[in-house]
């Protein structure tokens, strides 16, 4: 079984996941995310719809009851950590190299190591 569909049978289970909200400032396009794993999620990420700056709120209670798209989770292994970073090339829309993915994947690698966790689409 992948991580991934791992990750959608635990949020299928959880009733208690805290639900985020990352607030573009330019479009003001929402991307709702939940909490699948314990670690920390960066302040901000890259708008998809304008690649802006997408900022966190923070876990407001009015958010609690919104439908998360995205979920935060710890890659269990390199392996999905590859397929993590071509998701998150391909979710940019920006083209990356193979170069530039084997340095993403030693970057992450590490952030993961400490305690990052890393978005993906449920
Ligand atoms: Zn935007």
């Amino acid at each position: 079984m992948s991580g991934l569909s791992k990750i959608k049978r635990k949020i299928r289970r959880a009733n208690n996941l805290k639900i985020n909200v990352f607030a573009c400032k330019v479009c003001k396009h929402e991307v709702v995310t939940v909490d699948l794993c314990v670690g920390s999620t960066p302040g901000s990420i890259i708008c998809p719809k304008c690649q802006e700056t997408s900022m966190l709120s923070f876990y407001p209670d009015s958010v609690q009851n919104r439908k998360p798209k995205f979920g935060w989770f710890k890659p269990a292994n390199d392996v999905i950590l590859k397929e993590q970073i071509e998701w998150e090339c391909e979710w940019s829309g920006v083209p990356v190299t193979d170069e530039k993915k084997e340095l993403c994947f030693k970057l992450m690698k590490g952030r993961v190591k400490n305690g990052s966790l890393c978005l993906r689409e449920l």
